[in-house]
């Protein structure tokens, strides 16, 4: 009898085979989905089937028998590699058990964000790592090495140069940290204390990460006039790009403010004939025209604050010193469009929220840059600096080279609307980018920009990272004033082959993986 079953099974599978079919068992099979792989310049219709965390087959509906125990209809619907965030700070969120679920992200299709951005890591990282994992983490997350973390801890907010010395433990630092699973390191050197590094002292930082394959991300020493310029900017950090020999990555590439303006055509030709010389060169970009910051690195002047912020405010009490830093913190303000383009996000004090510094400088019977320093004693505030211009923004997003990265952070609405917000301008109304390059600057180029594998693209063999919108309902809803509103028209978010988002519902799983390099 159990002879008979075998041979029947045999000849079933014969005749499969002959069919040019065999079946394959799934936990899931999407089907009727306009697929984008990641890849191509063109949508196909293609089923695809995951098991695991894999994906373990995608083609033809007919070609292959799939059983599966779930089927995602998707017909109307796109199917896309989850998104990919190379910039985001969402490092207070994902070792907080109330927001590690990460919805601000989950909900606009990101599937893997990036900690560690500007120079600003979680410290020691084999730590922050265990206490994410342990509490589960709603999306899954590559860190980078901040420099300015490991500065900090060698040399704390010192404005000088570093020893031969304090190198070589910055130096055993870094190497400590990305053993613990970074991908590379990342700079802030508009911020203090990476505004206080040499260029060699980042080269011999690079150094060490260029020897574990990782990758270099900088928030660049200048995106305006403030102080090497932006264009110098761009040419140190492709300097070091060829003397370290590492890939560069530009994080928020823009051109901060009037007296910068349209200086993007300048730039994306220097990144080219970088490109020609063989430096691997790349950018992201948020897609608004207002950049956040904090209000004191945005107008006040960086060697005022060497020290901290008491520092900062017992210079301004010193009657030699004050004139000097008002008059500098005026002009700061006035490069940044003037007191009208910085809007208050974030502060102490709510009643400061929505408002501008012009109108707080007029509440409180100031001239803006002393109303700054009387709002500053407060504590930290966050500004939205309405400072971009539409030509250098689409300039820089239809590059090749640029990817769609959120720089994520509370007040902003781009950590809650960035990748619905691109797809609704500049695919849907604008016309900037068809939807296939949209995708793929959003998925496969930052895989690779940070040299993760497996993950970017939809390939039978890859983690199973998948997301299926709704063309006609994708978008945000946060703005400057409401920052705080998950994005809609998501359907599906799968997640390491597991559903965290099902019919536009939060599933309450928490399915990402700290990623280890
Ligand atoms: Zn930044």
């Amino acid at each position: 009898m159990e002879r008979k079953i075998i041979g029947l099974l045999v000849l079933v599978a014969l005749l499969a085979a002959c069919n040019g079919k065999s079946k394959i068992e799934a936990d899931i099979l999407i089907v009727n989905g306009e697929v984008y792989d990641g890849i191509e310049a063109m949508s196909q219709s293609l089923s695809i089937a995951i098991k695991g965390d894999t994906i373990v087959w995608v083609g033809h509906q007919n070609d292959k028998e799939v059983v599966a125990v779930k089927t995602i209809d998707a017909k109307g619907l796109i199917v896309s590699p989850g998104f990919i965030d190379p910039h985001t700070h969402a490092t207070n969120d994902l070792d907080n058990s109330e927001h590690s679920h990460n919805k601000p992200f989950l909900f606009q299709g990101v599937t893997t964000v990036t900690v560690g951005n500007d120079g600003s890591s979680p410290y020691p990282l084999a730590e922050y790592r265990d206490k994410c994992q342990e509490l589960g983490v709603g999306t899954n997350v590559v860190t980078l090495v901040g420099h300015g973390t490991i500065r900090k801890q060698v040399m704390g907010e010192s404005d000088r140069e570093a020893s031969k010395e304090e190198l070589v433990k910055m130096q055993q630092l870094m190497q400590q940290e990305l053993n613990a699973g970074a991908f590379g390191m990342s700079t802030g050197l508009f911020y203090a204390p990476g505004s206080y590094s040499t260029t060699d002292e980042v080269v011999a930082l690079a150094e060490v990460v260029a020897k574990n394959n990782g990758i270099y991300d900088t928030h660049m020493r200048d995106e305006s006039t403030y102080s090497i310029g932006l264009i110098p900017a761009v040419q140190e950090t492709i300097e070091i790009g060829e003397r370290a020999n590492i890939p560069v990555h530009i994080s928020h590439i823009k051109c901060l403010g009037v007296d910068v303006w349209k200086q993007s055509d300048s730039i994306i030709k220097i990144v080219e004939e970088a490109q020609d010389k063989g430096i691997h060169v790349t950018a992201n970009q948020y897609p608004y025209n207002a950049s956040a910051t904090s209000l004191k690195a945005a107008v006040v002047p960086r060697w005022a604050e060497s020290g901290g912020k008491d520092s900062l405010l017992i210079r301004f009490n010193d009657t030699g010193l004050k004139s000097k830093i008002l008059e500098q913190t005026q002009t700061n303000i006035a490069r940044r469009g003037g007191p009208e383009k910085l809007l208050i996000i974030q502060a102490p004090d709510t009643l400061l929220q929505g408002k501008n510094l012009l109108e707080i400088a007029q509440d409180l019977k100031k001239k803006p840059e002393e109303a700054v320093f009387d709002i500053l004693k407060l504590g930290y505030i966050k500004i939205a600096s309405f400072n971009m211009n539409p030509y250098d923004i689409e300039n820089f997003m239809v590059q090749p080279w640029v990817v769609t990265g959120s720089d994520g952070g509370s007040g902003h609405p781009r950590k809650y609307g960035t990748f619905p917000y691109k797809y609704r301008k500049f695919v849907k109304e604008d016309n900037v980018l068809d939807l296939a390059s949209f995708i793929n600057q959003s998925s496969s180029k930052t895989a690779k920009i940070l040299k993760l594998p497996k993950r970017g693209t939809l390939q039978e063999g890859n983690y199973a990272d998948i997301i299926i919108f709704d063309p006609n309902a994708f978008t945000d809803k946060a703005n400057y004033l409401d920052a705080f509103q998950l994005s809609e028209g998501l359907i599906y978010s799968i997640i390491n082959g597991k559903l965290s988002i099902e019919e536009g519902e939060f599933t309450e799983k928490l399915n990402g993986r700290m990623l280890k390099k």
